[in-house]
């Protein structure tokens, strides 16, 4: 048997004893180490709902290999891996070219179907990234926001000395600023509407930050740069004012990554148009990461960064909880009632 935290309506989730999956043909039973609780598990469990009821919440996570079913390599068990939490249906146009997360008829674990929130999991080997050596289980269960990261700022491309601009100073914020010093960003500037986020952004290293709820950010970026503004500027915040500030805060010929939740209908001034329009802007959108060879596994990639050191996830980590305080967890997110970046479940 087993713990396990189902969702049985919007805003009624309980902690259950059920029993332990059993890996069918092809699947592993992974015994769950560390789980992020996801920015967007509040509304899922909150206000949105899983697809169905009752669904156990949990995709960002990494375990270890406990048992394995039918036709699966018995060496895997005792090995520790990430796991990329989509299943493609792999018949449609998307999933012929390799494009998983653009799948038209996907499964997706921890939101159509029973996630990590629980003490085990089975999954498909398909969906198993082995850990190299080096890379702890907490940072394995972020390679899903480090990836949808660097994803993003794959879209635009930093060339070496480039001003990077990110709206949004929350866990993958702070990935995106990461991933674009370890590329050679001359700079990386974070704006948020948050003090509390922008000074764990400074306590983590990055120096360049501005509220926007209180500051002009186009003058605050224009100050930065000499006038120039920014080479390439995501937007992960999902805000208009965001959406606004980034046309005017990026330079001529500049790239600009769409990439923000947005939490209602994203407007952009006449103004803001022109912007895109009279510096040659290149707009673009960002979805999800790869996870296929070509045109590169941005998952195995991610991991190779945490495993060389050159991407460093366990500072973004400021609660850890065991199983029986997820529940509390996820209420503490939802109410702000502590300040938080990344918040995990750990089972060690
Ligand atoms: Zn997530
Ligand atoms: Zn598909």
């Amino acid at each position: 048997m087993m713990k396990a935290w189902p969702l049985h309506a919007v805003g009624d989730i309980r902690m259950e004893i059920r029993p332990k999956p059993v890996p069918g043909p092809g699947e592993v039973l992974l015994r769950v180490r560390a789980c992020g609780i996801c920015g967007s598990d509040i509304p899922r469990v909150f206000s949105k709902g899983t697809y169905s009821f009752p669904t156990v919440p949990g995709h960002e996570f990494a375990g270890s290999i406990e048992a394995v079913g039918e036709s699966v390599d018995e060496s895997l068990i005792g090995r520790g891996a990430a796991v990329f939490p989509l299943l493609p249906c792999r018949a449609c146009s998307a999933c012929e070219i390799g494009q998983f997360a653009l799948c038209e008829n996907y499964d997706y674990i921890g939101s159509r179907r029973d996630g990590a929130f629980a003490e085990y999991i089975a999954v498909p080997v398909w969906n198993l990234l082995l850990l190299p050596d080096g890379v702890s289980y907490e940072e394995a269960a972020m390679v899903e926001p480090a990836a949808v990261a660097v994803h993003a700022l794959r879209q635009a491309g930093v060339g070496i000395g480039d001003t990077v601009l990110i709206y949004g100073a929350g866990p993958i914020g702070l990935m995106i600023a990461q991933w674009a010093e370890a590329w050679g960003a001359g700079r990386v500037l974070l704006i948020d509407i948050e003090d509390e986020k922008l000074a764990f952004a400074q306590s983590r290293g990055f120096a360049h930050t501005c509220n926007a709820a209180t500051d002009d950010v186009p003058a605050w970026v224009r100050g930065l740069t000499n006038g120039r503004r920014a080479d390439v500027t995501i937007e992960g915040a999902g805000s208009s004012a965001a959406l606004e500030n980034a046309m005017h805060t990026t330079r001529p010929f500049g790239k600009v990554v769409l990439m923000g939740n947005p939490s209602g209908d994203m407007k952009l001034t006449k103004d803001g148009y022109w912007n895109i329009l009279r510096k040659n802007l290149t707009v673009v959108g960002s979805w999800n990461s790869y996870y296929a060879n070509v045109p590169v596994n941005e998952w195995r990639l991610t991991l190779d960064f945490i495993a060389s050191g050159k991407l460093r996830l366990e500072p973004l980590i400021t609660h850890r909880v065991p199983i029986e305080g997820i529940g509390s967890a996820l209420q503490m997110m939802r109410d702000r009632s502590s300040f938080s970046v990344k918040v995990m479940y750990c089972a060690h």
